[in-house]
């Protein structure tokens, strides 16, 4: 009798029959080249930056220098408010650091009901699910939400995790030029009358900073057939009214049927959801698989999480101060002669558009080293080859700091030559 465990067996008896392994990590090469040559360059790397202190929602210790963070989407600066920190505290003595399980199992504990409950408030809506993080949130709703035989039409400069809900799904999907309202309509106009259809867009598209034509895009979508999905990311807190978002903001209350977001933002902590008022959206939990499959978000995050969403239906003063901030920054910048991703400063990002990788690099390391932190961001994940630095505002920066940005980006603007 043979040993089927003797691996000698397994093997062919001729060593040359062995397939060489082929390293799956070489696909990697032509990005760690370009990685290393920008090191050699002499900057700092962009990509692995860290914060040493943090010492408000504005300012942080990097490479040993005092720096203001003007590239954090800390829109309403809840990350030090001293309500949210004392609700995590307590959470963490009375619930301990972590779950251990899903939301479905025994991973939901009272502050996950709670923020659930805020978050009802908030919407004024009747159904709200947490999920573990806003990408989370996106892949789960989206794949769950249309499959086979139906259609997920989502704009081409959608957020990754937009794409990636419409790549675990198995729907046929279908894009439109960005904000394009036509293009939507048109391409709508060529799919079956009777198949299921969910239009995803965006209220503040984050690369440029720009908003979402929702009004004329959810009435396209309506005269379709459509249900529409809006990720409100980058508008919670400061955008409508009740600071719900641009679609609060645009009237559309009650015709955006689910509206994704994030606690990662001007909430200050981590975490996803989506908001409803479907009769049946509870069921989403029963069958939406990241949701399902991975463990809920520390008791912690979501106590710190509900007292910030509490805070942020009351937080009118921090609001017209952000929007404030936005309008000098882009003022300024704009007089300067910078390109910007707007014409106006229609969101808290404000993004300045560069030429090359060489002067995004240049511009971005000498704002670091005057003393301001800001986003770079490059193909693929801008819009049309574009080399950005993005800059998004808080609620808390000072109208000094805001100067002192002005101050510092003049400087690097002429010393790399993109200014006169
Ligand atoms: N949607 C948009 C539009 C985003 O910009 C982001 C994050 N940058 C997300 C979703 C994901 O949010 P989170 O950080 O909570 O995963």
């Amino acid at each position: 009798m043979t040993d089927s465990l003797n691996t000698a067996d397994a093997l062919p008896a001729n060593p040359a029959e062995v397939a060489p392994e082929r390293d799956l990590m070489s696909k990697f090469d032509g990005l760690i080249a370009e990685r290393q040559a920008l090191l050699d360059s002499g900057v700092t790397d962009p990509f692995a930056i860290v914060m040493e202190q943090v010492k408000s929602p504005t300012e942080a210790v990097i490479k040993g220098k005092d720096t203001i963070l003007l590239g954090t989407y800390n829109y309403m600066g809840m990350t030090f408010d001293p309500d949210v920190i004392q609700a995590g505290k307590d959470a963490l003595d009375t619930f301990g650091s972590g779950t251990n399980g899903s939301r479905m199992l025994n991973g939901t504990f009272r502050d996950h009901m709670e923020v659930e409950q805020a978050l009802r408030e908030f919407y004024g809506v009747s159904g709200a699910i947490v999920f573990s993080t806003g990408y989370m949130a996106n892949l789960g709703m989206i794949s769950t939400l249309v499959g086979k035989g139906e259609y997920v039409i989502l704009d081409a400069d959608s957020h990754a995790s937009i794409y990636d809900g419409c790549k675990q799904g198995n729907a046929e999907i279908v894009r439109f030029r960005h904000n394009d309202v036509e293009d939507l309509d048109k391409r709508l106009g060529r799919l079956p009358k009777e198949a299921g259809k969910l239009v995803v867009l965006e209220g503040v598209y984050s690369m440029l900073g720009d908003i979402a034509p929702l009004k004329e895009m959810v009435a396209v979508a309506k005269k379709h057939g459509c249900m529409v999905l809006s990720d409100e990311a980058h508008s919670m807190g400061f955008f409508g009214p009740n600071g719900r978002g641009v679609y609060e903001d645009q009237g559309l209350e009650g015709q955006v049927d689910f509206v994704v977001g994030t606690f990662s933002k001007s909430v200050g902590t981590v975490g996803g959801f989506c908001i409803s008022d479907h009769p049946k959206f509870e069921a989403i939990r029963l069958a939406c698989r990241p949701y399902i499959f991975t463990a809920s978000l520390p008791p912690s995050v979501v106590a710190t999480a509900a007292t910030s969403i509490r805070k942020l239906m009351h937080a009118h003063n921090k609001r017209a101060h952000l929007w404030e901030n936005a309008r000098t920054l882009h003022g300024g910048l704009k007089a300067m002669g910078f390109r910007l991703g707007t014409e106006a400063p229609d969101s808290a990002i404000i993004a300045v558009i560069l030429e090359d990788q060489e002067q995004a690099v240049m511009m971005w390391q000498a704002l670091l080293d005057g003393g301001v932190y800001v986003n770079m961001a490059r193909p693929p994940a801008t819009p049309a080859g574009t080399y950005l630095l993005r800059c998004s505002l808080c609620a808390e920066h000072s109208t000094e700091q805001i100067e002192r940005v002005l101050g510092l980006f003049r400087a690097a603007g002429q010393a790399v030559g993109v200014i006169g």
